[in-house]
């Protein structure tokens, strides 16, 4: 690609030379400039979960221990793509380290059903094929990412469920764990918050189901997206859903276009939040439609989707998200999402709050 990026500059050059001699620049030298430009760059997003996030709630060791999490999972997507590894390597190995950790609500610290059990879901996308994998109510699968990214790769298939995808995970070699490994007492002790509040579940109205204790409580969910140097996107999430769920809920983590998406026309998004409301606003492929369809950018249409769509459903939650040229969105109606971007110039930010 260098190469041919030197070919056709020296071309325009000789070309442009003749013509040029009054004005320093021509449209199609602009042209060349703005592809130089974007040649070779990339970047990453991501984010840790969003959800009534107050800094007057957060002890200065929790905040800082969220921020070196935050610092650390970004860099390792950093570096992978800086040496030249894909977006979909960076993704996969960025959520791998936020679903080790027991502060995020995925892989280690997965919240607990209403039955006091683990239920993990993910998903992963391709920018550059529109392949996809995801998984869904796993509770033995320690990485659920990399199980969604072996669905993606080395199935017929784009989602797996429960035992068959447990199945498959054993079959892929994939790392499994005993349940336990994802029982953390903060978690429980939130559990049994919501479960000991009055008519916490009323099975007719989800409304009622998601009260102020269950809406109030951060979620936690992880996603990244990434743009590599050969200018593919991809994203990924990994959750464990929503405390207290029951009944085998899954939520949009798994859904592809609610979730998670990726096209390299466009951009790579990943969600968090109240699920049932991003599975109805299909809000990660919303965000891509209305770049395609509109001519709008990322930012526009990230703002247009979270702050106007989904906050009139009455959803509550965020997105990360970077398009084709590197540009980051970082979008949410809560008062919080952890959240982190790096580019390629070695530019790094962190954020919790609403600033
Ligand atoms: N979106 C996830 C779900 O509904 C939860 C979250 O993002 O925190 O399962």
């Amino acid at each position: 690609m260098n190469r041919v990026l030197i070919f056709i500059s020296f071309a325009l050059f000789f070309a442009c030379k003749e013509q040029s001699k009054e004005t320093a620049k021509t449209p199609i030298v602009d042209v060349v400039e703005e592809l130089s430009k974007t040649e070779n760059t990339f970047g990453i997003v991501i984010h840790g979960g969003a959800g009534t996030i107050l800094k007057k709630n957060m002890t200065a060791e929790k905040e800082a221990a969220y921020k070196t999490k935050l610092e650390e999972a970004i860099k390792v997507g950093h570096t992978i793509l800086k040496n030249g590894g894909t977006s979909l390597e960076a993704v996969e190995k960025t959520i791998n380290i936020l679903e080790n950790s027991p502060l995020f609500n995925a892989g280690k610290g997965a919240v607990f059903t209403y039955d006091e059990t683990n239920e993990l879901d993910a998903s992963i996308m391709d920018g550059s094929t529109l392949n996809a994998g995801a998984v869904a109510g796993v509770s033995t699968v320690k990485n659920p990412i990399n199980l969604a990214r072996e669905v993606m790769l080395n199935s017929p298939h784009v989602m797996l469920s429960g035992k068959g995808a447990e199945q498959f995970a054993k079959e892929r070699s994939v790392e499994l764990v005993d349940p336990s490994y994802f029982h953390t007492e903060d978690r429980l002790k939130l559990l049994r918050k919501i479960k000991d509040k009055p008519n916490h579940v009323d099975a007719k109205s989800a409304t009622s189901f998601y009260d102020p204790v269950i809406k109030d409580s951060k979620f936690g969910t992880v996603g990244c997206a990434a743009l590599d140097k050969y200018g593919n996107l991809a994203a990924g999430t990994s959750t464990g859903g929503m405390s207290a769920k029951k009944w085998n809920r899954i939520g949009d983590s798994p859904i592809i276009g609610a979730g998670t998406y990726a096209n390299n026309t466009t951009c790579a998004v990943s969600s968090t939040g109240w699920g049932e409301y991003f599975i109805r606003g299909m809000v990660a492929y919303d965000i891509s439609a209305m770049m395609e369809y509109k001519g709008i950018s990322l930012q526009e249409a990230s703002q247009e989707v979270i702050q106007k769509k989904l906050t009139a459903l009455g959803g509550t939650g965020g997105i990360v998200a970077i398009d084709n040229k590197g540009n980051v969105s970082m979008e949410f109606n809560t008062a919080g999402m952890y959240r982190a971007t790096m580019n390629a110039n070695d530019e790094l930010t962190i954020g919790i709050y609403k600033e």
